[in-house]
């Protein structure tokens, strides 16, 4: 469910018609609704509590940093997931507060873990010996204990994209669950570091619940042991990766969120155990489209192209992940005008920038919008200036109003961390 609905042949965003925001504003342009935002954050929410589970919402801040995004979610009450440095500085910047912020990530350094203890965070999730040692001496040094929870890899198959697949002992991501009592007994024994929770993150854009349930056996069973060893747990960080649908033909319909939510209470439930869930994709890509312009029509040899002002620089996943994203005219076609077949793709030189191949869409031409739906989770945040192209905007509606929340750079501004070697005069 979302709010970018047709409103006499237009599509609008709530309450704004893109084709404002379009002119206003310019294209390529991300637009997130704040509606869209807001529920899907209670559906999510509101299904733990339906369940019974006590629980710590951490929004996964990689799928989406923008701040006024951020902003939206921290006034809601949730916390953060972050995977660095930068992104506790952006979550904090945005109104997180410390004590709802998880850090996560396979190669967190002293400065960034020094800062992460400055900052008072609710939770930092260790991946390796390695890691476990720096943090101990990093929190010693400032005379504190260091939360931790380790990042356990139950060893599932997720049964999604191989390159979003997190859970498999030939994963770099978490101890391999078999090696964490072991973990877990040093970590217990460091005057630096205080056990609080298990942890794990399987994936991303799981669709199905089988593979949840069997990483939360292993889950559960680990808790068991570590309880035996006398090893406190105080709580139970399930991660996030709820598939959403992009509307591809044949795609499973991911589960819904209650669903998900039974499966955690019934292996997770009576464990005496507070939750920890790190939602990113769920929680904003439905809520976000990318807004592009066709820049040329041409007729190739064996099919014809549009040629759109969004490249694979503002958004990688169909270049990198094969992934799919629903293609729409802002503008409805006149009644009995059919669909043709064409490929919709980027300005950038390289041959995996294209959006979609053979899409069913009504003539296009040169100055027409068009939308790539789902856009709002592992888009904005993955886009880059590759082929001098500035960082594409970003903007929040909410009922009829629209705020630019994230400018065009100007070239200049594009540049201006780069300077000439002292030789160069
Ligand atoms: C990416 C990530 C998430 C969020 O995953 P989604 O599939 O977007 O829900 C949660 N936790 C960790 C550790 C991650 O790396």
């Amino acid at each position: 469910m979302h709010h970018f609905t047709s409103r006499d042949g237009v599509l609008h965003c709530e309450d704004v018609s893109l084709e404002t925001i379009a002119a206003e504003v310019g294209t390529p342009v991300y637009v997130y609704s704040t509606a869209t935002l807001t529920r899907h954050w209670g559906v999510f929410t509101g299904a733990l509590k339906d369940a019974g589970l006590d629980a710590t919402v951490c929004f996964a801040t990689k799928a989406n940093g923008n701040v006024a995004v951020l902003r939206t979610l921290a006034d809601l009450g949730a916390g953060a997931d972050v995977v660095s440095g930068g992104e506790l500085f952006v979550a904090r910047h945005a109104g997180v507060p410390a004590d709802r912020i998880v850090f996560s990530g396979v190669g967190k350094t002293r400065d960034e873990l020094a800062y992460a203890l400055d900052e008072g965070i609710f939770q930092i999730n260790v991946e390796s010996k390695s890691e476990l040692e720096m943090l101990d001496a990093v929190a010693r040094e400032k005379g504190v204990k260091a939360p931790i929870a380790i990042r356990i890899n139950p060893d599932v198959e997720a049964g999604t994209h191989e390159k979003i697949t997190t859970g498999k002992f030939d994963n770099k991501f978490g101890i391999a669950w078999t090696q964490a009592h072991a973990l877990y007994r040093k970590a217990a024994g460091m005057d630096g570091i205080a056990v609080k929770a298990i942890a794990m993150h399987i994936g991303s854009q799981i669709a199905d619940l089988s593979p949840f349930d069997a990483a939360f056996g292993r889950m559960r069973d680990l808790l068991a042991i570590l309880r035996r060893d006398g090893i406190e747990i105080e709580r139970l960080d399930i991660g996030g990766g709820l598939g959403v649908p992009y509307d591809r033909e044949g795609d499973p319909t991911p589960m819904p969120p209650a669903d998900y939510a039974r499966v955690i209470a019934r292996n997770l439930g009576d464990l005496g155990c507070r939750l920890v869930l790190e939602p990113g994709r769920l929680i904003t890509a439905n809520a976000g489209v990318l807004l592009s312009r066709v820049v040329h029509r041409k007729e190739g040899a064996t099919r014809s192209f549009l040629i759109c002002d969004a490249g694979m620089n503002d958004l990688a996943r169909p270049a990198m992940y094969d992934a799919f994203h629903a293609i729409e005219p802002v503008r409805a076609p006149a009644p009995g005008v059919e669909n043709e077949h064409v490929d919709v793709v980027g300005p950038i030189c390289e041959s995996s920038d294209v959006f979609g191949k053979q899409r069913a869409l009504p003539p296009m031409q040169a100055g027409d919008l068009l939308v790539f739906r789902t856009a709002g989770a592992y888009g904005a945040t993955m886009s880059n200036m590759y082929n001098g192209r500035p960082l594409v905007p970003e903007v929040l509606v909410k009922d009829g109003e629209y705020a630019v929340v994230r400018r065009r750079p100007t070239w200049q501004e594009m540049i201006a961390l780069e300077s000439p070697a002292p030789w160069q005069g």
